[in-house]
């Protein structure tokens, strides 16, 4: 089945790989050759975290850590779950946190907290999107990438009901789309394999 779907840009491919790029630069200044132990936060950082370790030219180690916070909905918060089962020793290492986005600052604060229980010589963090005017914690991410205006987007790793972590650019996430996504989401139901 192809997708038809043409969703309100915010981001496109090009403006994505300029943001991580220029990100990428910046982390490789500051941690000039030393080895990283790059985690990226499950689900939402995958694609980041895919192009942003073959664009850093230093030695590192890559794991994951899932935190899930958000259950579907645009706005409703369910508890915050962090599973650090997969991921792999980090004491006495640098660590740099990769997550998708920085909305409340709930889910990078509270990783950030886990992770010094396990003993690193540091935890830095990289995120692709920051809403600026959301924040609520008094966690700042190290690097961001993109400051993005108080909108629910998808794409580039980010979901909208587990959906749209495919597309190649970042869209804001319009009344019509939800009104979509509902449709296509109730034919599937009747077509589940
Ligand atoms: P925070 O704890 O900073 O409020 O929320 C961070 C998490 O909420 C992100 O990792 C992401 O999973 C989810 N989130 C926050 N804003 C958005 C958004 O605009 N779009 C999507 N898809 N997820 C978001
Ligand atoms: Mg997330």
């Amino acid at each position: 089945m192809t997708t038809e779907i043409a969703m309100k840009v915010l981001l496109s491919k090009e403006d994505l790989h300029d943001g991580v790029t220029r990100m990428a630069q910046q982390i490789e200044a500051a941690f000039e050759g030393r080895q990283l132990t790059i985690v990226g936060v499950l689900t939402g950082s995958v694609v980041l975290l895919a192009d942003l370790i073959r664009l850093l030219d230093q030695p590192m180690r890559v794991g994951v850590i899932q935190a899930s916070s958000y259950r579907g909905a645009t706005t409703e918060r369910g508890d915050l779950v962090i599973n650090s089962e997969l991921m792999l020793d980090i004491s006495g290492r640098d660590v740099l946190l990769v997550d998708d986005i920085f909305d409340t600052g709930h889910t990078l604060s509270r990783v950030v907290e886990k992770m010094h229980e396990l003993g690193p010589n540091s935890i830095h963090s990289a995120v692709l999107l920051r809403k600026e005017v959301r924040q609520e914690v008094d966690y700042e991410p190290d690097f961001v990438a993109f400051q993005i205006p108080d909108e629910f987007v998808v794409g580039y790793g980010l979901d909208y009901e587990d959906m749209y972590r495919n597309l190649p650019y970042l869209a804001a996430l319009q009344p019509e789309d939800i009104a979509r996504h509902v449709t296509m989401a109730a034919e599937h139901d009747g077509v589940r394999v």
